[in-house]
């Protein structure tokens, strides 16, 4: 493993770790945790920006519902089951509950917990979906593949008329999101329909086309890969290319004309008769986990101010500074800063040595002198260093700390 290896930066920067009791898990520290959130937030605030309401579905969910949505045929051997009874009677098995791999179906009995009006169309969930899924031991990797995940899940139940214009949005919202996480450059695929798929040719035909036509619209242009659409419909495939120059793939846009089928979605369209919505499926960043592991390794650890976990350390000179020391953390953290405070008894070199290793972006030193004139010093990542006024150093450090979804 090499040092920008996401699982070495995890280790070395207190983030997270792995132990055998949870294969596939992650025990996420406070400082990754701190990432974790940050990261949720932005996106939290971004898909609200774009339309989208915010949903939680249930963990687990019974077996029948996975056997209607046709997940159990194709995704069962992946899926944990268990048992709701307390006896272990033959009964047992017909009342199995699922760990959900995915929030899909559950998004599905929002939407149709009422009688729906093609004027409410589009609709749009997304789900921070907390998934499960038995990958293979041999194929777990740090944060990459897991068995315990976020999904940033989301869908639209839509017109068939109004897929293009949703899918448009929809990679609108993907280009300003990367472009802000630091990923610029990104290359698109369109997955086709594949051999063994459900729906005519006819449909196959018109989402293809859709989804191919509102890319354009977009401005992206994409490569096609024949036969590697979902069973369902015809996807779109964002990958990120990292400063290493490895491909990542990330966001998903799915049409899909036979869930809504398998499930009885519904609406009533404007000749007052029952029809079905299409659902579109989409993601921006896949798993959470995997998006840290690859904005890590992008980054080789040295996150941008705004998602570093911590933005500042504030260091004392001496003990006759920690109550200086005290007032400067509390004015930054009531400005929204996240900051730890390094009051330890050891020489400020030392200090500066251990905020670097732990690739924190800003230093701010405080002393004596400090304290008689209200100020601190400010030291950046690259060694430019400022003696400002307190308030003056609190609005600068906040500035330079907004995220962009602020
Ligand atoms: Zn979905």
């Amino acid at each position: 493993m090499d040092d920008f290896d996401h699982r070495v930066l995890g280790n070395r920067l207190d983030l997270f770790h792995q132990q055998e009791e949870g294969p596939g898990m992650v025990f996420w520290h406070p400082r990754g945790w701190e990432l974790y959130r940050v990261l949720e937030d932005y996106i939290r605030a971004r898909m609200r920006r774009a339309g989208f309401r915010e949903i939680r579905t249930p963990q687990l969910l019974a077996r029948s519902l996975w056997e209607r949505s046709g997940h159990w045929e194709k995704f069962g051997a992946h899926m944990y089951s268990l048992s709701e009874s307390h006896d272990a009677d033959d009964a047992a098995e017909a009342h199995a509950l699922c760990l959900k791999p995915m929030s899909c179906p559950g998004h599905v009995q929002v939407f149709s917990q009422r009688v729906r009006s093609y004027r409410e169309l589009p609709v749009r969930y997304s789900e921070f979906g907390a998934c499960h899924r038995n990958e293979p031991s041999g194929s777990l990797e740090g944060l990459k593949r897991t068995r315990a995940f976020v999904q940033d899940d989301a869908h639209v139940f839509c017109m068939e008329a109004q897929i293009e214009h949703e899918v448009a949005r929809f990679c609108d919202l993907l280009r300003a999101v990367y472009a802000e996480l630091g990923f610029p450059a990104f290359s698109v695929a369109l997955a086709t329909r594949p051999e063994v798929r459900a729906g005519s040719d006819e449909v196959w035909d018109r989402a293809e086309a859709a989804l191919a036509k509102a890319a354009v619209a977009a401005g992206l242009q994409f490569e096609v890969l024949e036969g590697e659409g979902a069973f369902y419909g015809p996807k779109l495939e964002f990958h990120l290319t990292d400063q290493r120059a490895r491909s990542w793939q990330c966001g998903t846009i799915q049409l899909d004309f036979v869930l809504p089928e398998r499930l009885d979605a519904q609406f009533v369209n404007e000749r007052n008769e029952r029809e079905r919505p299409v659902m579109i499926h989409h993601a921006v960043l896949g798993s959470v986990e995997r998006f840290i592991a690859m904005l890590l390794e992008h980054h080789g650890g040295w996150l941008p101010l705004w998602l570093a976990p911590e933005q500042v350390v504030v260091a004392t000179l001496n003990d006759a500074s920690a109550a200086y020391g005290e007032k400067v953390v509390q004015a930054l953290e009531d400005a929204g800063i996240r900051v730890a405070f390094d009051e330890r008894p050891e020489r400020l070199e030392k200090k500066i040595v251990d905020a670097r290793e732990k690739q924190v972006p800003m230093f701010v030193a405080v002393g004596p002198r400090d304290e008689r004139d209200q100020t601190m010093s400010i030291r950046e990542r690259h060694g430019q260093q400022a003696v400002v006024a307190l308030a003056e150093g609190v609005a600068r450090l906040r500035r330079a700390g907004l995220g962009p979804a602020s």
